[in-house]
């Protein structure tokens, strides 16, 4: 197999500038794995403006859908799958790693970032476990959608690069059409890369592994203590964004929390359309464990967790418990500090201050009992719609008494509110919509979605469609895993 890709090579017009980082870390910390070929790969889609910013040329390749497919290895890629563990539902699991994706290599942006360029679905992997290595379609779709949308809404994410076709059939529920998704991160490392080595007791790798982290996305830490602070910034940050816009990740294990504040590993994610805080989608969710508003407990649960790995870094662990303890115990409240702050500008307050969180709760709990659209309630609140949206107004009246007295002094509420609140939102009955077309052989709703949401936050006559919640019969109950 290996010969057949090198002539591929030779004449591939494709070039990826890589420069890799983790091909250099020690064998520790993964396995050297090529992807697998397929049978007859078909290119869905290629994100043009990403490869652009990526430093990539050559997309007029003909052998395009075989590279993103894995079937030809691009010059300069060390492949590989990275190893890791994690808690899945709060159960450790001491190995999981790549089981189905294999690291091309990394490069190093017109902006000065290093990104990963991740292989999906390519393929069994020493970490594969009892799966298949495989994806099928609808995921390798509602990823590329919704990574996409989170990033055009302005949310830290991994993107999408390229979606292909493989030409084969997975065993799912049933027999379904087979993809591969190129993803693009800042790193795919995890809070469980730090756990595998710490819970092994390979401190040596810990500590390698620390350093590189440091130095590819927190140079500014100087030891694990301050370190944890910096990740729990962002991630802190990263879910009250999720919160403000009704996006609910659905499997925040800790194998799917990035170190560097990146929105990864999308899998039953959804965007909730009617209010209502417990918001589950996801249907191995069974206890909601990873409901909308339970996601600002579990990212502290998650930190705790990375904390306890740091520790081992520490020269006495035992006495920095309490410092590090101390420090998860704080995070709750910077995560409410960045709720009111992305609240306060969905209501018009360019700064919220404490006392403004009873106008923002007395808005949800109306929006709760009324059952009325999260994204399109607070758009409303700018067209002055949202009015409509109550079955029965009186609460919402009152509410916009108080609100609009509060707003008074503010210099550009409007403003603030149409770029906090989207117009459109990727919405899970478009999503499936979208996934059983392409399963038929229509990729133009996948085409449509991608252009609507790439503008979420500016009026969008051409899309007034794709504003609507759901009718009865699009509700979506539940949505699935990739595997
Ligand atoms: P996830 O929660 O979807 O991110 O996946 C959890 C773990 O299962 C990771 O180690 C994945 O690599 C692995 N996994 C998921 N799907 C598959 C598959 N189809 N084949 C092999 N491993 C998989
Ligand atoms: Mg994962």
């Amino acid at each position: 197999m290996a010969r057949d890709k090198r002539s591929y090579i030779s004449g591939m017009t494709l070039h990826i500038p890589f420069d890799n980082s983790y091909a250099a870390l020690p064998d520790s910390f993964y396995s050297r794995v090529e992807p697998e070929p397929v049978k007859d790969p078909s290119l869905i889609a290629i994100n043009e403006p990403l490869a652009r910013e990526l430093g990539i040329d050559g997309l007029d390749d003909p052998m395009l859908a075989a590279i993103f497919a894995g079937n030809a290895v691009p010059d300069g890629a060390s492949p590989l799958a990275q190893l890791y563990a994690g808690h899945q539902f709060g159960q450790y699991n001491p190995q999981l790693g790549d089981g189905r994706a294999v690291l091309l290599g990394e490069t190093v942006g017109k902006d000065g970032i290093r990104r990963d360029i991740q292989l999906k679905g390519s393929g069994r992997t020493p970490y594969s476990r009892m799966g298949d290595g495989r994806a099928w379609l609808g995921p390798v779709l509602r990823e590329y959608v919704v990574s996409e949308a989170m990033h055009a809404l302005g949310v830290p994410t991994t993107r999408a690069l390229a979606a292909v076709r493989t030409g084969e059939r997975v065993v799912r529920e049933r027999p379904l059409p087979g993809a591969v998704l190129t993803r693009v991160a800042q790193s795919h490392l995890r809070v469980g890369t730090f756990q595998v080595f710490a819970a092994r007791g390979d401190i040596a790798s810990l500590q390698t592994l620390f350093d590189y982290a440091v130095a590819r996305h927190y140079p500014e830490a100087t030891d694990p203590a301050t370190f944890l602070d910096a990740v729990m910034r962002r991630q802190a940050a990263l879910v009250a964004q999720w919160l403000s816009l009704g996006f609910i990740h659905g499997v925040m294990n800790t194998d799917n929390c990035s170190i560097s504040g990146e929105t990864i590993d999308y899998g039953p994610c959804a965007f909730m359309d009617s209010y209502h805080p417990a918001t589950v989608f996801s249907s191995i969710d069974r206890f909601g464990r990873y409901g909308y508003a339970a996601q600002a407990d579990i990212i502290v649960w998650n930190m705790a967790q990375l904390a306890t790995a740091l520790l081992s870094l520490m020269p006495d662990p035992e006495a920095s418990v309490e410092a590090f303890t101390a420090k998860i115990h704080a995070m709750p409240e910077m995560i409410r500090a960045e709720w009111l702050s992305r609240f306060g500008k969905k209501i018009g307050i360019a700064q919220a201050v404490p006392e403004d969180a009873t106008l923002i709760t007395n808005l949800l709990a109306l929006m709760e009992d009324s059952e009325t659209d999260f994204t399109n309630t607070f758009r409303g609140l700018v067209d002055g719609t949202a009015r409509d949206l109550f079955a029965d107004p009186t609460g919402f009246d009152q509410w916009t008494e108080t609100w609009t007295a509060r707003i008074d002094g503010e210099d550009d509420p409007e403003g603030a509110m149409r770029a906090a609140n989207p117009v459109l939102i990727p919405r899970n009955h478009r999503i499936e919509e979208m996934i059983q077309a392409a399963v038929n052989g229509d990729d133009s709703l996948f085409h449509r979605l991608n252009a609507a949401y790439a503008a979420p936050y500016e009026d969008a006559p051409d899309y007034e469609d794709l504003r609507r919640g759901p009718l009865p019969t699009e509700v979506v109950q539940a949505t699935f895993c990739g595997t």
